[in-house]
């Protein structure tokens, strides 16, 4: 029991609804030994995990979750060991901060447009202090009664692709492998699920991330299927890259995924970490 980790969780600061003092807690609740938050584009909650992990005995490790410009599907990248003091990593999050909200009131434009009665100060109120993202917006719909789930919410309106969705300009892959590694993180593909690429295509991706420094795959992860894991798994052993594993824990943003469990099957076992710790220890300074 005691020596399961989670490598990829959620706080208020972004889309979660546990604030990282709870999230920490929680983990303790959980048997986790370790845990990752990975907040996108804000390591604000870090600090206070940081606090309440030194007092209940969960090792907390730095981390912050980056979206980039792909365009086939979704590709995302952990930054795992992050230095948060680092200055271009932190000039770098302001700017990707600055995107999201310049991103939401052209969200709520088109959502009125539609015919949806929604404010952005509804939205900021539903992000409690946190910056907003699409699952505040989801929660709000949802909460009015325009949808019955955040899932119905992404699937008919502001999902990729959505008639309420509006794209917000994202670094390149190569850049944020790069920001990631000069606040000395590793780079980490997150659910390569999204990334929505045929078998054929994996490959040259592979071989993309890989010049470009990328770390490790989240191999282990709530919504890989036995077969993904298999495929994700022999991928990392091709490519010479760390395994990890996290469950994307949002609390009620996605109620159907717990901490540390993920859907109920998943395990991340924290020789994981060991391994990742031993790449972190290798790379130059
Ligand atoms: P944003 O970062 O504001 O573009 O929102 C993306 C976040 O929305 C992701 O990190 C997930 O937390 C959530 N999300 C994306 N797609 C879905 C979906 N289909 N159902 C529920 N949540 C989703
Ligand atoms: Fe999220
Ligand atoms: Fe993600
Ligand atoms: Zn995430």
């Amino acid at each position: 029991m005691n020596d399961r980790i989670d490598l990829h969780t959620h706080s208020t600061v972004s889309d979660g609804t546990y604030a990282p003092a709870e999230l920490v807690r929680y983990a303790k609740e959980k048997g986790l030994r370790a845990i990752a938050l990975t907040d996108h584009d804000s390591i604000d909650g870090i600090d206070e995990a940081l606090a309440v992990g030194r007092e209940v005995g969960v090792e907390v490790i730095p981390g912050v979750e980056l979206s980039t410009d792909f365009s086939e599907g979704a590709m995302h990248l952990l930054g795992l060991f992050i230095d948060r003091t680092a200055p271009s990593f932190l000039q770098r999050l302001a700017v990707f901060q600055a995107a999201r909200r310049e991103r939401n009131p052209k969200i709520i434009k088109k959502l009125q447009e539609m015919g949806f009665k929604i404010t952005e100060e509804e939205v900021t109120a539903a992000a409690g202090g946190g910056q907003a993202g699409r699952p505040h917006f989801a929660r709000v719909l949802m909460e009015k009664g325009y949808v019955h789930s955040i899932t119905e919410a992404f699937e008919k309106y502001i999902g990729d692709g959505g008639p309420a969705y509006v794209k917000k300009s994202q670094p390149s892959p190569e850049e944020c492998i790069a920001l990631i590694h000069e606040a000395k993180g590793v780079a980490v593909l997150a659910h390569p699920n999204t990334l929505r690429l045929p078998d054929d295509k994996l490959n040259g991706l592979f071989e993309r991330l890989v010049n470009a420094g990328l770390d490790g795959i989240e191999v282990y992860y709530s919504t890989h299927t036995p077969e993904e894991t298999v495929r994700y798994e022999r991928l990392a052993a091709e490519w010479n890259l760390a395994k990890t594993g996290g469950s994307d824990f949002h609390g009620k943003h996605k109620p159907q995924i717990d901490l540390g469990v993920g859907k109920g099957t998943l395990r991340v076992p924290s020789s994981l970490l060991e391994t990742l710790r031993r790449r972190k220890e290798r790379r130059p300074p």
